[in-house]
């Protein structure tokens, strides 16, 4: 790599962290060929095996009724509704069986932040999912509903955290960041916690050893300096979290789903993430983010081909087959995968599919 870039591209390849200059000269200007060598070096010390992990989970949403009103969103409802619902233990019980049956374990459980259910609401439907479902592993909520719950309840995200892991919580998605700017945040999420607290209730998660990811949805209103910003905001964390714990263990970048949401109908913001920009941006996360193991291609948004060609950009792992998911999929995501159809994918783009756990442990393969 002999050209102007490629000092950075070298410090990024021994592991040293960029500045957000820096970072953003790579990101608009280094041509994407150089961008894609650098970051699947990084993926390559990271990775050596050669593999690309994937999962099954089951996305439900315990409720669709929110008081956040996110212009990204068109999933939620408000508590009077006649689409209003609350998920029943009956049909937890009929997913659950199917996600078994399938081969897996664990649940995305995410909703909206429905005005009145408190603490007890999650610990006691944790407590009955888990005295169901002893081998069910919860990946749930996230630093929004959290807050939101240390709120209502007058806690410290500490003792929030610490009650929801006592009642079953395994791990903490990090939905809801958005991009970690208050800028963004005041104009898209309004309502949601601010950046900071979304950041301090992962540091306070990680404190715990509760082990999280983190995730950027992009390609709205924020310019490509705030994605930057949003990085080193998550890496900063990362950097001061104690030693035996595993932080974020991911980071998931992915594109705004524009159908039929606020920000699209009323305010003419689309989606405006080419498939160079994202792999772009999937080559600049594993960049910037050395400190966190595993970067994720968002199939489900941009769909087989594009999050192939991640994978020769610096991302190591294809997420998962999504069995049940509603709130991209209501904004316009609509790609899917069975289990046959994802480690395919990985087989084509010249990996060694590897199924794996949210602990992205290696396990055998489901049939
Ligand atoms: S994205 Fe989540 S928090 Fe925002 S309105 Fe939708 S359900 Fe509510």
């Amino acid at each position: 790599m002999i050209n102007d870039h490629s000092a950075l591209l070298l410090k990024a390849i021994d592991g040293k962290f960029l500045s957000a200059d820096e970072g953003l000269e790579l990101y608009l200007n280094a041509p994407l060929s150089q961008l894609m060598f650098a970051a699947n070096e990084v993926r390559k010390k990271l990775h050596p095996h050669g593999k690309v992990t994937w999962i099954i989970d089951r996305n439900v949403n315990y409720t669709n009724i929110c008081v956040s009103g996110c212009k990204f969103c068109n999933f939620y409802r408000g508590k009077n509704h006649r689409e209003a619902y609350v998920t029943s233990i009956e049909e937890y019980r009929q997913k659950i069986d199917e996600l078994f049956a399938l081969g897996g374990n664990q649940l995305l459980l995410q909703g909206g932040m429905h005005p009145d259910f408190g603490l007890s609401f999650y610990t006691e439907l944790f407590q009955a999912l888990k005295g169901m479902y002893p081998d069910l592993k919860l990946h749930a909520l996230g630093p929004p509903e959290v807050v939101h719950i240390a709120q209502l309840e007058s806690l410290s995200y500490h003792d929030t955290l610490e009650r929801l892991m006592a009642a079953g919580l395994d791990s903490l998605p990090g939905a809801g960041a958005e991009i970690l700017v208050e800028r963004v945040r005041s104009e898209v999420s309004r309502n949601k916690c601010t950046a900071n607290q979304w950041l301090d209730v992962m540091r306070e998660a990680h404190r715990l050893g509760l082990t999280t990811s983190a995730t950027m949805m992009f390609g709205h209103i924020e310019t490509p300096e705030e994605r930057l910003q949003h990085m080193i905001a998550v890496r900063e964390v990362q950097a001061g979290k104690p030693d035996a714990a595993t932080g974020f263990i991911s980071f998931i970048p992915w594109p705004f789903q524009d159908k039929n949401t606020v920000l699209s109908k009323r305010y003419n913001v689309h989606n405006s993430v080419s498939r160079e920009e994202y792999i772009r941006t999937i080559a600049i996360s594993r960049l910037m983010l050395p400190n966190i193991q595993n970067v994720q291609a968002s199939w489900l948004t941009v769909g087989k081909e594009t999050a192939q060609l991640c994978l020769h950009a610096g991302a190591n792992d294809f997420g998962s087959i999504m069995i049940e998911e509603n709130v991209v999929s209501v904004a316009g995501a609509d790609y899917k995968f069975d289990k046959e159809g994802i480690r395919k994918a990985i087989r084509e783009a010249g990996f060694e599919p590897q199924f794996r756990n949210q602990q992205f442990e290696f396990l055998p393969s489901p049939e």
